[in-house]
């Protein structure tokens, strides 16, 4: 069957106004948030409900036509953006946003899967409990997303990634059928954990249209202080510090470097130093409590009282307001927004265990200083987890060409010293289409064909999402299939 005729049979099931054919209109869904890749698609197909999706995914398995799975399009990794020979179907989650049920017995909340991740965390609040996932791109990418590429964030110390939240999915197989376990059970040991392979499969095994997600008790105290210290070598005493004084109100450990929060005051219009003085490196350290009689801000002065006697802190300030927390966060961000304005940066989404994390930025730092003295390395962001972004952005003074030349082999710097320390090239961000040589470079033979295997059982003839995550071998023998 043509594009054609199968963008008029997709057409016929949810109905025009849910189909967009226009390249012109079809901008947002086929380029990436870093606008870094860009794809075609003859159709962007929009469905309401879940039998929509079921109705798309058997048109386009007898057309033998791919699926790309979409929510917010925020991956950084390619992986939600169509290919650019234009053959597959963007099938985007965004109609698909009602809140289907808040269970406060079971402490529950079950949405659809283009819920975006804001509008559940505010659905939980006004339902007086808390979503606890949060990350930079909140307020666009969705929980299908969230749920597809197991998203971490600010809060995974606590809470743990996405797949910790998952109690429950539905997922339209490549069959067409619908896999419903969205009843929420705390504990069902009924062989496999089936949902759990949809979690971070990055849309490759199945369409996720609803979750059912858990929820805590809502936060009723927040504090948020901002350490300085000298020497990266402190960074893990620092942390085992405050897990030894405060652990149960331990929500966020991130680490700015100075040369972030520099190019944050550079690029980003309304970023303020944090300190008289200027020191090598940050870390933003929040307590939280859904205790109203706990003393939470004596707290957080007994610890950075104790840090700066224990030498392990040079400076500190606490926020006095939630303005001031949403300022120190926003400095958080700011390092990463700074590095968009900036020009061209490499993004390196690493983690090693824990203890190696000071090692990690200090050696892998030298060696790109020692050969690419001109780049700025930043690695910041979620260390409590032992997630490093380790990014590496262009020189003042340098040469785009030129910066762009050394990528591969400042990356590799990078990979080499994280796969010695036993860790992950990918933390948080997954595989998509631009880590796959990555993952057959550096990921672990069994695992691979263990993958493979579990793909080619639900996914025989690779109509959700092909080149992701396995790559060109198995994408072009799917493909040469189709053409023939
Ligand atoms: C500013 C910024 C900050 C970020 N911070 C973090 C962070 O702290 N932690 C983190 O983990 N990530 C982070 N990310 C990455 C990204 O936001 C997350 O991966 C997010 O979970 C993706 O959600 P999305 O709805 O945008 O998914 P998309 O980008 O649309 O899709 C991501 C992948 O999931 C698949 N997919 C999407 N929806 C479905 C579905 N319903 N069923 C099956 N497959 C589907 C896609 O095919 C694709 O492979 C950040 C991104 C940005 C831009």
């Amino acid at each position: 069957m043509s594009l054609a005729d199968l963008s008029d049979e997709i057409a016929a099931v949810v109905g025009e106004d849910a189909c967009i054919r226009d390249p012109e209109r079809q901008s947002a869904f086929v380029v990436d948030w870093r606008n870094l890749v860009r794809g075609r698609t003859a159709l962007v197909a929009l469905p309401s409900t879940t039998e929509q999706v079921s109705a798309i995914v058997r048109l386009c398995a007898s057309a033998n036509r791919p699926i790309v799975p979409q929510g917010g399009n925020t991956s950084l990794v390619g992986g939600a953006t169509p290919s650019e020979e234009g053959n597959e179907i963007v099938v985007s989650l965004g109609r698909m946003n009602k809140i289907r049920a808040m269970d406060p017995v079971a402490d529950t909340i079950t949405v659809e899967a283009g819920c975006i991740l804001r509008d559940v965390q505010i659905a939980a609040d006004n339902g007086g409990r808390y979503f606890p996932l949060s990350l930079g791109a909140e307020g666009s990418c969705q929980v299908g997303g969230n749920v597809s590429t197991n998203a971490g964030g600010h809060a995974v110390l606590r809470y743990g990634n996405m797949r910790e939240l998952v109690l429950g999915l539905e997922v339209v197989l490549a069959t067409g059928e619908v896999l419903s376990k969205l009843r929420g059970l705390h504990k069902d040991n009924t062989g496999y954990d089936l949902k759990q392979l949809f979690v971070g499969a990055e849309g490759t095994l199945g369409i996720v249209t609803a979750a059912t997600l858990k929820l805590f008790a809502q936060r009723r105290q927040v504090e948020t202080a901002l350490v300085a210290f000298k020497d990266l070598r402190k960074l893990m005493d620092l942390l085992a510090d405050v897990r030894a004084h405060c652990e149960e109100f331990l929500s966020a450990f991130e680490l700015l470097p100075r040369a972030g929060i520099e190019m944050a005051l550079e690029h980003v219009p309304g970023v303020r130093d944090p300190m008289a003085k200027v020191f090598p490196y940050y870390a933003l350290v929040e307590l939280s409590s859904s205790q109203v009689y706990v003393p939470l801000r004596g707290a957080m002065e007994t610890l950075l009282a104790g840090m700066l006697d224990r030498g392990l802190i040079e400076d500190a300030v606490i926020s006095a307001s939630q303005q001031q927390a949403a300022e120190l966060w926003h400095l958080r961000e700011a390092c990463v927004e700074a590095q968009r304005v900036a020009g061209p940066s490499l993004k390196h989404d690493v983690s090693v265990p824990l203890g190696a994390v000071p090692a990690l930025i200090i050696e892998a730092s030298a060696a790109i200083a020692e050969a690419f003295p001109e780049v700025r390395i930043v690695p910041f962001g979620h260390v409590g987890d032992g997630n490093v972004h380790f990014n590496v952005c262009i020189g003042r003074r340098q040469d785009a060409g030129a910066f762009m030349q050394s990528a591969e082999r400042i990356s590799g710097l990078i990979y080499d010293h994280v796969a010695r320390l036993d860790g992950s090239f990918s933390a948080e961000h997954g595989i998509g289409r631009m880590r796959v040589d990555e993952l057959h470079k550096y990921g672990h033979r069994l695992d691979l064909s263990m993958m493979r295997a579990i793909k080619a059982t639900l996914d025989p003839t690779g109509l959700f999402n092909p080149g992701r995550i396995f790559g060109t071998a198995s994408e072009t023998g799917v493909r040469a299939k189709r053409r023939a």
